[in-house]
Protein backbone atom coordinates (compact mmCIF):
# COMPACT_ATOMS: atom_id res chain seq x y z
CA UNK A 1 0.00 0.00 0.00
CA UNK A 2 0.87 3.83 -0.56
CA UNK A 3 1.98 5.26 2.84
CA UNK A 4 -1.02 6.35 4.57
CA UNK A 5 -1.78 9.15 6.08
CA UNK A 6 -1.25 10.18 9.33
CA UNK A 7 -4.03 10.91 11.32
CA UNK A 8 -2.22 11.80 14.67
CA UNK A 9 0.41 14.28 13.94
CA UNK A 10 2.95 14.23 16.50
CA UNK A 11 2.33 10.27 17.34
CA UNK A 12 2.88 7.51 15.63
CA UNK A 13 0.10 6.11 13.05
CA UNK A 14 -1.49 3.38 14.68
CA UNK A 15 -1.25 -0.68 12.84
CA UNK A 16 -3.49 -3.13 13.87
CA UNK A 17 -3.99 -6.77 12.56
CA UNK A 18 -5.49 -10.72 13.65
CA UNK A 19 -4.67 -13.90 13.75
CA UNK A 20 -6.99 -16.84 14.46
CA UNK A 21 -6.26 -19.45 16.63
CA UNK A 22 -7.44 -22.12 14.24
CA UNK A 23 -4.39 -24.08 14.05
CA UNK A 24 -0.98 -24.14 13.13
CA UNK A 25 0.30 -20.51 11.42
CA UNK A 26 1.63 -21.52 7.84
CA UNK A 27 4.14 -19.68 5.82
CA UNK A 28 0.70 -17.66 4.15
CA UNK A 29 0.24 -15.84 7.30
CA UNK A 30 4.23 -15.61 7.77
CA UNK A 31 4.33 -13.78 4.36
CA UNK A 32 1.01 -11.73 3.57
CA UNK A 33 0.58 -10.62 8.01
CA UNK A 34 3.82 -11.47 10.15
CA UNK A 35 6.64 -10.33 8.07
CA UNK A 36 4.83 -6.60 7.72
CA UNK A 37 4.21 -7.16 11.56
CA UNK A 38 7.75 -7.20 12.25
CA UNK A 39 9.16 -4.12 10.25
CA UNK A 40 6.25 -1.99 11.78
CA UNK A 41 6.86 -2.73 14.99
CA UNK A 42 9.87 -0.63 15.68
CA UNK A 43 8.10 2.16 13.44
CA UNK A 44 4.42 2.41 14.42
CA UNK A 45 2.02 1.73 17.46
CA UNK A 46 0.94 -1.40 17.37
CA UNK A 47 -1.94 -3.82 17.88
CA UNK A 48 -1.45 -7.70 17.09
CA UNK A 49 -4.63 -9.68 18.52
CA UNK A 50 -4.88 -13.28 18.69
CA UNK A 51 -8.85 -13.40 17.37
CA UNK A 52 -10.25 -16.26 19.52
CA UNK A 53 -13.55 -14.91 19.78
CA UNK A 54 -13.37 -14.74 15.19
CA UNK A 55 -12.43 -18.82 15.48
CA UNK A 56 -15.61 -19.84 17.20
CA UNK A 57 -17.70 -18.93 14.11
CA UNK A 58 -16.06 -22.04 12.56
CA UNK A 59 -14.74 -23.91 15.67
CA UNK A 60 -17.17 -23.62 18.59
CA UNK A 61 -15.54 -26.22 20.20
CA UNK A 62 -12.79 -24.32 22.75
CA UNK A 63 -11.48 -27.63 24.46
CA UNK A 64 -8.39 -26.90 22.41
CA UNK A 65 -8.22 -23.08 22.35
CA UNK A 66 -5.69 -22.29 24.80
CA UNK A 67 -2.93 -24.62 23.74
CA UNK A 68 -4.13 -23.12 20.44
CA UNK A 69 -3.48 -19.66 21.72
CA UNK A 70 -0.24 -20.01 23.25
CA UNK A 71 1.42 -21.93 20.19
CA UNK A 72 0.61 -19.17 18.40
CA UNK A 73 1.28 -16.53 20.61
CA UNK A 74 4.86 -18.66 20.31
CA UNK A 75 4.93 -18.49 16.77
CA UNK A 76 4.14 -14.85 16.81
CA UNK A 77 7.56 -14.56 18.99
CA UNK A 78 9.40 -16.62 17.32
CA UNK A 79 8.84 -14.82 14.01
CA UNK A 80 10.56 -11.72 15.33
CA UNK A 81 7.74 -9.95 17.36
CA UNK A 82 8.50 -8.27 20.56
CA UNK A 83 6.10 -8.13 22.99
CA UNK A 84 7.53 -5.16 24.76
CA UNK A 85 7.51 -2.95 21.72
CA UNK A 86 3.91 -4.31 20.68
CA UNK A 87 0.41 -5.20 22.19
CA UNK A 88 0.14 -9.15 21.44
CA UNK A 89 -3.00 -9.77 23.46
CA UNK A 90 -6.03 -11.91 22.98
CA UNK A 91 -9.20 -10.76 21.42
CA UNK A 92 -11.59 -11.75 24.32
CA UNK A 93 -9.37 -10.15 26.94
CA UNK A 94 -10.40 -6.64 25.49
CA UNK A 95 -14.02 -6.64 26.27
CA UNK A 96 -14.37 -3.47 24.52
CA UNK A 97 -14.54 -4.95 21.35
CA UNK A 98 -18.07 -6.48 22.17
CA UNK A 99 -19.65 -2.91 22.63
CA UNK A 100 -18.39 -1.43 19.56
CA UNK A 101 -19.17 -4.65 17.23
CA UNK A 102 -22.66 -4.04 18.81
CA UNK A 103 -22.83 -0.84 17.37
CA UNK A 104 -21.18 -1.40 14.29
CA UNK A 105 -23.73 -4.16 13.46
CA UNK A 106 -26.30 -1.35 13.38
CA UNK A 107 -24.64 0.17 10.76
CA UNK A 108 -24.34 -2.94 8.45
CA UNK A 109 -26.63 -4.32 6.39
CA UNK A 110 -28.11 -7.99 5.86
CA UNK A 111 -27.63 -7.97 1.99
CA UNK A 112 -23.96 -6.74 1.97
CA UNK A 113 -22.70 -8.87 4.38
CA UNK A 114 -24.72 -12.26 2.81
CA UNK A 115 -22.69 -11.15 -0.60
CA UNK A 116 -19.27 -10.99 0.97
CA UNK A 117 -17.09 -13.68 -0.43
CA UNK A 118 -15.70 -15.53 2.54
CA UNK A 119 -19.17 -15.78 4.37
CA UNK A 120 -20.28 -17.53 1.13
CA UNK A 121 -17.38 -19.96 1.16
CA UNK A 122 -17.98 -20.46 4.66
CA UNK A 123 -21.29 -21.42 4.36
CA UNK A 124 -20.09 -24.23 1.77
CA UNK A 125 -17.91 -25.38 4.11
CA UNK A 126 -20.52 -25.54 6.87
CA UNK A 127 -23.79 -25.73 5.93
CA UNK A 128 -24.99 -27.23 9.08
CA UNK A 129 -23.50 -24.36 11.08
CA UNK A 130 -24.38 -20.92 9.40
CA UNK A 131 -24.50 -18.80 12.78
CA UNK A 132 -25.10 -15.05 12.97
CA UNK A 133 -21.37 -14.29 13.77
CA UNK A 134 -20.13 -15.86 10.40
CA UNK A 135 -22.33 -13.53 8.95
CA UNK A 136 -21.18 -10.86 10.75
CA UNK A 137 -17.61 -11.57 11.23
CA UNK A 138 -17.02 -8.56 9.22
CA UNK A 139 -18.11 -6.83 11.18
CA UNK A 140 -16.52 -8.31 14.52
CA UNK A 141 -13.03 -7.49 12.23
CA UNK A 142 -13.97 -3.68 11.94
CA UNK A 143 -14.77 -3.36 15.45
CA UNK A 144 -10.92 -5.12 16.55
CA UNK A 145 -9.19 -2.30 14.06
CA UNK A 146 -11.40 0.83 14.73
CA UNK A 147 -11.15 0.28 18.55
CA UNK A 148 -7.76 1.14 18.12
CA UNK A 149 -8.10 3.68 15.38
CA UNK A 150 -5.75 2.30 13.39
CA UNK A 151 -4.32 3.27 9.80
CA UNK A 152 -2.88 0.28 8.58
CA UNK A 153 -4.01 -3.56 8.70
CA UNK A 154 -1.18 -5.41 7.37
CA UNK A 155 -2.90 -8.33 5.96
CA UNK A 156 -2.97 -10.80 2.93
CA UNK A 157 -4.94 -10.29 0.32
CA UNK A 158 -7.68 -12.68 1.15
CA UNK A 159 -8.21 -9.76 3.34
CA UNK A 160 -8.58 -6.76 0.66
CA UNK A 161 -12.91 -6.96 0.99
CA UNK A 162 -13.22 -7.06 4.40
CA UNK A 163 -10.78 -3.88 4.49
CA UNK A 164 -13.39 -2.10 2.62
CA UNK A 165 -16.39 -3.38 4.26
CA UNK A 166 -14.61 -1.79 7.39
CA UNK A 167 -13.73 1.49 6.00
CA UNK A 168 -17.70 1.48 4.45
CA UNK A 169 -18.68 0.83 8.37
CA UNK A 170 -16.28 3.61 8.96
CA UNK A 171 -17.80 5.96 6.96
CA UNK A 172 -21.46 5.61 7.95
CA UNK A 173 -20.54 5.72 12.08
CA UNK A 174 -18.73 8.91 11.15
CA UNK A 175 -21.36 10.00 8.99
CA UNK A 176 -24.22 9.24 11.31
CA UNK A 177 -22.35 10.05 15.05
CA UNK A 178 -19.53 12.94 13.92
CA UNK A 179 -15.76 12.13 12.61
CA UNK A 180 -13.90 9.87 15.37
CA UNK A 181 -12.21 6.78 13.15
CA UNK A 182 -9.78 7.12 10.44
CA UNK A 183 -10.52 5.12 7.33
CA UNK A 184 -8.32 1.83 7.69
CA UNK A 185 -6.33 0.50 4.86
CA UNK A 186 -4.81 -2.97 4.19
CA UNK A 187 -0.73 -2.61 4.24
CA UNK A 188 1.91 -4.44 2.55
CA UNK A 189 6.01 -2.92 2.65
CA UNK A 190 5.75 -4.90 -1.14
CA UNK A 191 3.17 -2.37 -2.26
CA UNK A 192 1.32 -5.83 -3.45
CA UNK A 193 -0.83 -7.85 -1.22
CA UNK A 194 0.35 -11.16 -0.66
CA UNK A 195 -1.25 -14.35 -1.57
CA UNK A 196 0.94 -17.59 -0.84
CA UNK A 197 -0.41 -20.12 -3.18
CA UNK A 198 -1.59 -23.60 -2.10
CA UNK A 199 0.71 -26.72 -3.03
CA UNK A 200 -2.00 -28.09 -4.95
CA UNK A 201 -2.48 -25.34 -6.79
CA UNK A 202 -6.13 -24.85 -5.59
CA UNK A 203 -6.95 -21.40 -4.14
CA UNK A 204 -4.72 -20.35 -0.81
CA UNK A 205 -2.44 -22.15 1.37
CA UNK A 206 -4.76 -21.77 4.71
CA UNK A 207 -4.46 -23.22 8.21
CA UNK A 208 -7.20 -25.27 8.25
CA UNK A 209 -7.94 -26.40 4.63
CA UNK A 210 -5.93 -28.92 2.73
CA UNK A 211 -3.05 -29.48 5.02
CA UNK A 212 -0.85 -31.18 2.97
CA UNK A 213 -1.03 -28.17 0.39
CA UNK A 214 -0.05 -25.97 3.24
CA UNK A 215 3.81 -25.37 4.83
CA UNK A 216 3.13 -24.79 8.90
CA UNK A 217 6.25 -23.13 10.59
CA UNK A 218 6.00 -26.85 12.83
CA UNK A 219 6.12 -28.69 10.00
CA UNK A 220 9.99 -30.50 10.20
CA UNK A 221 12.40 -30.98 7.86
CA UNK A 222 11.06 -34.34 6.11
CA UNK A 223 7.72 -32.97 5.84
CA UNK A 224 8.03 -29.82 4.04
CA UNK A 225 10.31 -31.87 1.60
CA UNK A 226 7.64 -34.24 1.41
CA UNK A 227 4.96 -31.68 0.64
CA UNK A 228 6.89 -30.15 -2.12
CA UNK A 229 7.86 -33.03 -3.61
CA UNK A 230 4.02 -33.75 -3.62
CA UNK A 231 3.61 -30.46 -5.44
CA UNK A 232 1.54 -30.69 -9.00
CA UNK A 233 3.78 -30.58 -12.18
CA UNK A 234 3.76 -31.54 -15.60
CA UNK A 235 6.76 -32.96 -18.51
CA UNK A 236 7.72 -29.47 -18.68
CA UNK A 237 7.69 -26.83 -20.97
CA UNK A 238 7.81 -27.98 -24.92
CA UNK A 239 8.25 -24.72 -26.48
CA UNK A 240 11.11 -21.96 -25.24
CA UNK A 241 9.52 -18.74 -23.51
CA UNK A 242 6.42 -20.71 -23.18
CA UNK A 243 3.68 -19.09 -20.49
CA UNK A 244 3.94 -21.16 -17.41
CA UNK A 245 0.85 -23.36 -16.13
CA UNK A 246 -0.66 -21.66 -12.58
CA UNK A 247 0.51 -24.62 -10.71
CA UNK A 248 4.38 -23.93 -12.31
CA UNK A 249 3.93 -20.17 -11.48
CA UNK A 250 3.27 -21.18 -8.22
CA UNK A 251 6.04 -23.15 -7.52
CA UNK A 252 8.19 -20.57 -8.52
CA UNK A 253 5.90 -17.69 -6.20
CA UNK A 254 7.14 -20.10 -3.50
CA UNK A 255 10.67 -19.78 -4.64
CA UNK A 256 10.55 -15.69 -4.75
CA UNK A 257 10.18 -16.35 -1.08
CA UNK A 258 12.80 -18.23 0.43
CA UNK A 259 15.10 -18.89 -2.24
CA UNK A 260 18.15 -16.47 -3.40
CA UNK A 261 17.84 -14.27 -6.27
CA UNK A 262 20.32 -15.75 -8.45
CA UNK A 263 18.70 -19.45 -7.52
CA UNK A 264 15.21 -18.30 -8.98
CA UNK A 265 16.89 -17.04 -11.90
CA UNK A 266 18.97 -19.31 -12.98
CA UNK A 267 15.31 -21.77 -12.79
CA UNK A 268 13.37 -19.41 -14.70
CA UNK A 269 16.13 -19.15 -17.78
CA UNK A 270 15.83 -22.82 -17.00
CA UNK A 271 12.25 -22.75 -18.01
CA UNK A 272 12.68 -20.67 -20.69
CA UNK A 273 14.91 -22.51 -22.70
CA UNK A 274 13.17 -25.73 -22.04
CA UNK A 275 15.96 -27.42 -19.84
CA UNK A 276 14.72 -27.15 -16.39
CA UNK A 277 13.84 -29.91 -14.41
CA UNK A 278 10.82 -30.31 -11.90
CA UNK A 279 12.44 -32.52 -10.04
CA UNK A 280 15.26 -30.21 -9.13
CA UNK A 281 13.49 -27.33 -8.79
CA UNK A 282 11.11 -29.12 -6.35
CA UNK A 283 14.04 -30.09 -4.37
CA UNK A 284 16.00 -26.92 -4.28
CA UNK A 285 12.47 -25.53 -2.98
CA UNK A 286 12.64 -27.74 -0.45
CA UNK A 287 15.84 -27.15 0.78
CA UNK A 288 15.37 -23.09 0.80
CA UNK A 289 11.96 -24.04 2.94
CA UNK A 290 13.53 -26.22 5.33
CA UNK A 291 16.16 -23.34 6.04
CA UNK A 292 13.60 -20.82 6.77
CA UNK A 293 10.86 -22.51 8.48
CA UNK A 294 13.61 -24.32 10.58
CA UNK A 295 14.84 -21.65 12.75
CA UNK A 296 11.32 -20.77 13.78
CA UNK A 297 9.88 -23.73 14.67
CA UNK A 298 12.89 -24.73 16.73
CA UNK A 299 12.74 -21.02 18.62
CA UNK A 300 8.42 -21.36 18.62
CA UNK A 301 8.94 -24.97 20.56
CA UNK A 302 11.22 -23.43 23.30
CA UNK A 303 9.08 -20.43 24.32
CA UNK A 304 5.70 -22.52 24.10
CA UNK A 305 7.15 -24.80 26.88
CA UNK A 306 7.49 -21.79 29.00
CA UNK A 307 3.96 -20.98 29.81
CA UNK A 308 4.53 -18.63 32.84
CA UNK A 309 6.36 -16.57 30.18
CA UNK A 310 3.36 -17.13 27.38
CA UNK A 311 0.99 -15.29 30.34
CA UNK A 312 2.88 -12.58 31.32
CA UNK A 313 2.76 -11.97 27.51
CA UNK A 314 -0.87 -11.88 27.17
CA UNK A 315 -1.43 -10.36 30.74
CA UNK A 316 0.83 -6.78 29.25
CA UNK A 317 -0.54 -7.20 25.79
CA UNK A 318 -4.45 -7.36 27.23
CA UNK A 319 -3.61 -4.52 29.42
CA UNK A 320 -2.42 -1.74 26.29
CA UNK A 321 -4.59 -2.87 24.09
CA UNK A 322 -7.66 -2.56 27.03
CA UNK A 323 -6.01 1.11 27.40
CA UNK A 324 -6.54 2.07 24.32
CA UNK A 325 -10.09 0.61 23.65
CA UNK A 326 -12.00 2.36 26.72
CA UNK A 327 -10.36 5.52 25.71
CA UNK A 328 -11.78 4.96 22.10
CA UNK A 329 -14.97 3.64 23.54
CA UNK A 330 -15.39 7.15 25.82
CA UNK A 331 -15.49 8.94 22.77
CA UNK A 332 -17.99 6.48 21.12
CA UNK A 333 -20.49 6.82 23.50
CA UNK A 334 -20.16 10.73 23.82
CA UNK A 335 -20.58 11.29 20.15
CA UNK A 336 -23.40 8.84 20.37
CA UNK A 337 -24.85 10.26 23.12
CA UNK A 338 -24.75 7.20 25.47
CA UNK A 339 -24.49 9.81 28.17
CA UNK A 340 -27.19 9.85 30.62
CA UNK A 341 -25.44 10.67 34.08
CA UNK A 342 -25.59 13.84 34.98
CA UNK A 343 -22.01 15.99 34.88
CA UNK A 344 -19.59 16.03 37.29
P1 LIG B 1 -6.22 -18.69 7.76
O1 LIG B 1 -6.95 -18.38 6.50
O2 LIG B 1 -5.00 -19.50 7.52
O3 LIG B 1 -7.07 -19.23 8.88
P2 LIG B 1 -6.41 -16.11 9.06
O4 LIG B 1 -7.79 -15.92 8.50
O5 LIG B 1 -6.26 -16.25 10.54
O6 LIG B 1 -5.66 -17.28 8.31
O7 LIG B 1 -5.51 -14.89 8.56
C1 LIG B 1 -4.41 -14.39 9.28
C2 LIG B 1 -3.60 -13.49 8.38
O8 LIG B 1 -2.84 -14.27 7.45
C3 LIG B 1 -4.43 -12.51 7.54
O9 LIG B 1 -3.72 -11.29 7.46
C4 LIG B 1 -4.48 -13.17 6.19
O10 LIG B 1 -4.62 -12.23 5.15
C5 LIG B 1 -3.10 -13.83 6.13
N1 LIG B 1 -3.12 -15.01 5.26
C6 LIG B 1 -3.76 -16.19 5.49
N2 LIG B 1 -3.52 -17.07 4.47
C7 LIG B 1 -2.70 -16.41 3.59
C8 LIG B 1 -2.09 -16.78 2.34
N3 LIG B 1 -2.20 -18.00 1.84
N4 LIG B 1 -1.33 -15.85 1.70
C9 LIG B 1 -1.15 -14.61 2.23
N5 LIG B 1 -1.69 -14.21 3.40
C10 LIG B 1 -2.46 -15.09 4.08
Amino acid sequence: MKQTKNMNPGHQEIVMSGIRPTGFLHIGNYFGALKNYIKMQDEYECFFMIADLHSLTTHPDTKDLKPNVHRVVSEHIACGLDPEKVALYCQSHVPQTAELYLYLNMLAYKGELEKTPTFKDKVRLQPENVNAGLLTYPVLQAADIILHRAVAVPVGKDQEQHLEMARNFVKRFNHRYGEVFPEPQAFNFANALVKVPSLDGKGKMSKSENQLATIYLSDDDDLIRKKIKKAKTDSGPTEQNAPKPDYIENIFNLMKLVSSEEVVANFESAYRDCTIRYGDLKKQLGEDMVQFVRPIREKAEAIRQDEKYLKEVLAMGAEKAVKSAAATMKIVREVMGLNYFPEK
